[in-house]
């Protein structure tokens, strides 16, 4: 019988960290800290570090990755799986990690007689995995943070073979939303063609949102687009991951995009800027330098701070709301496709450990 802590990530947005115990033995599904000022870590204790055999990450970002030293302050001495690419982009190595390279895609991998794992594309970022976890008897799927209809990057399933699995864990960091991602990028493309004259600023972050939007508009527009520098090590990782591309977008796109948009110097008065959404005095001396540039928030923001004064003057901003989660029918087609006994919805307020399936169905309204 599969017994699970969740120890953080459930009921709020952030610090991940899943802790599961079958059979004396246990696993640790991503092990995040809260991306605010505090950086709460989840209730990750000795004895639960003391128990792990395992640890799995789905990808890089702090609220699943952040709480990995405490693993190291308790001497964990197991293996850290994650993908190559999640592997660079953490800030720093941890001991015994376990990379899994592209070929092993969708492949049984032996940990222990009696823990087998096979992993996946879950469209988040470049490297983000899902794993489909084999623990003793029993059978657990964990979504990672999912995004079904990124521009650029593949998004796959465990495949169909019968599989009854007894746990999963579902993003469900969009649940209040429905949305097309391409519909929003058509959208955002229409909405800078009509202001053929201003320069367009996106406060962006290390996201597969970043890459597909800066993409998508280098391909559908004329604009010149400039990324920040902060970004192209992490572009970098899309380049050498062509089995997380969408096949036709590799060709097609990123050969020219390199060449044209990761240059310090822009030419045009009218260009497309991706500024790290952190570095606010970025944004705020580009909007000195062209004080009619706009610009677009495609987000959740933070609660107060410039980046949400500026949101507020209309003449100066825009809002779209680009996934980087799994919304409202996202996640009812994927908890279909899984159908496990038991779903755990996280990454999000708004949903927790009692949230059911059905109960998903009959509160549509209300999340809506
Ligand atoms: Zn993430
Ligand atoms: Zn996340």
């Amino acid at each position: 019988m599969l017994k699970v802590e969740i120890l953080g990530g459930v009921g709020e947005y952030g610090r991940n960290c899943f802790f599961i115990e079958n059979e004396e033995h246990a696993i640790l599904l991503d092990c995040g800290i809260m991306n605010d000022a505090e950086k709460t870590p989840p209730n990750l204790t000795k004895d639960h570090v003391e128990k792990l055999d395992a640890v799995f990450i789905s990808h890089s970002h702090i609220d699943h990755s952040g709480a990995l030293p405490m693993l190291e302050t308790w001497d964990y001495k197991g293996e850290i799986f994650m993908s190559k690419m999640t592997a660079r982009q953490l800030k720093r190595s941890f001991k015994n990690t376990k990379i899994f390279q592209p070929t092993t895609i969708e492949k049984w991998l032996r940990v222990s007689d009696y823990l087998e794992f096979q992993w996946g594309y879950s469209g988040h970022i470049v490297g983000s995995v899902w794993y489909k976890i084999r623990f003793f008897k029993e059978v657990i799927f964990f979504s990672g943070d999912y995004v079904m209809d990124s521009y650029l990057l593949n998004a796959t399933l465990p495949q169909v073979d019968g599989t009854k699995y007894d746990l999963a864990l579902i993003d469900s960091g969009h649940i209040e939303k429905q949305i097309n991602n391409l519909e929003v990028l058509q959208q955002i493309k229409k909405y800078i063609e009509e202001q053929p004259s201003r320069p367009i600023i996106f406060p962006s972050s290390f996201s597969g949102k970043t890459a597909d939007i800066a993409t998508y508009l280098f391909q559908h527009t004329e604009r010149e687009v400039n990324i920040d520098k902060e970004y192209f090590s992490f572009l970098e990782d899309y380049y050498n991951s062509p089995e997380n591309i969408r096949t036709p977008r590799y060709e097609e796109i990123l050969k020219s995009f390199k060449m044209d948009c990761f240059r310090e110097r822009v030419e045009s008065e009218n260009a497309i800027y991706f500024v790290s959404e952190i570095n606010e005095w970025k944004i705020e001396e580009l909007l000195h330098i062209y004080p009619t540039a706009i610009v677009i928030f495609t987000g959740y923001m933070k609660k107060d701070g410039y980046l949400k004064r500026l949101a507020r003057n209309k003449a100066q901003s825009k809002q779209f709301f680009y996934k980087t989660h799994l919304d409202y029918l996202d996640i009812l087609e994927l908890s279909k496709t899984i159908n496990a006994t038991d779903t755990i919805y996280f990454h999000s307020r708004l949903t927790n450990r009692k949230t059911t399936f059905t109960k998903l169905v009959e509160k549509k309204e209300e999340i809506i």
